[in-house]
């Protein structure tokens, strides 16, 4: 079965390593939207173009821009055995635009990664990022500004949305937009939630469990 993975959590959470981690090993695409928009808007697409400014001030780019994103990308023959997303959806338009896409594959498995928001300004406000491959350093001291990038030896620096005023605003835009998407997806029998408070290690492994037991939820149900 295809693993078709939403990982939702708020900006900091983790979703980004863990979500690099899961499509390594299961050999399935990781789609980060941030990473397809900060490509655009580096590529000085139109997309990119229109996204800019949005993306420095922490709002949302368009759903209809987004969604279109996601459709071509899905459908893209790496994805075909599965995909891990990241950033997306955010919206409620969104998670049902996903659902349309979907009818006919096997079902979305989705889960929270949950973090208390002291933790996550915490994270966003140190975590650097590198400025030649986008590789995140994380949030620890050794890795602050002016310091390389383990995977390419690049330069690490601060991303330009990891700025105070711009992160209150993500978060916001993040509680307002995004979480009501907890109860759309809440209910549904393949949706778990992880405490992303813990190290990295110890997430990736609560998230294997997660997915698992959903895995192993639904061969009974279908036996049944
Ligand atoms: P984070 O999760 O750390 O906030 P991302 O890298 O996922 O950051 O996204 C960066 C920015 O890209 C967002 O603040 C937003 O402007 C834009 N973006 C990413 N995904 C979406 C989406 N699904 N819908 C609308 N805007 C998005």
């Amino acid at each position: 079965m295809a693993l078709h993975l939403i990982l939702f959590g708020p900006p900091g959470a983790g979703k980004g390593t863990q979500a690099e981690q899961l499509a390594r090993q299961r050999g399935i695409p990781k789609i980060s939207t941030g990473d397809i928009l900060r490509e655009a808007v580096q590529g000085g697409t139109p997309i990119g173009q229109r996204a800019k400014a949005i993306m420095s001030q922490g709002r949302l780019v368009s759903d209809e821009v987004m969604i279109g994103i996601i459709r071509e990308r899905i459908d893209q023959s790496d994805a075909s055995n599965g995909f891990v997303l990241d950033g997306f959806p955010r919206t409620v338009i969104q998670a049902s635009a996903l659902d349309e896409m979907m009818v006919g594959r096997d079902p979305l498995v989705i889960i929270e990664i949950a973090v208390p928001e002291a933790e996550l300004l915490r994270r966003l406000s140190m975590r650097m990022v590198c400025d030649k491959c986008g590789h995140t350093a994380g949030a620890n001291a050794a890795s602050g500004p002016g310091g390389t990038c383990e995977v390419c030896g690049g330069k690490l620096v601060q991303r330009s949305d990891d700025h105070d005023n711009v992160i209150r605003e993500r978060l916001n835009v993040y509680h307002v937009q995004t979480q009501p998407l907890l109860e759309f997806y809440q209910a549904r029998p393949t949706f778990r939630s992880v405490n992303g408070s813990q190290s990295p290690e110890r997430v990736s492994a609560d998230l294997t469990a997660a997915i698992d037991s959903v895995g192993s939820g639904m061969t009974r149900g279908a036996r049944r």
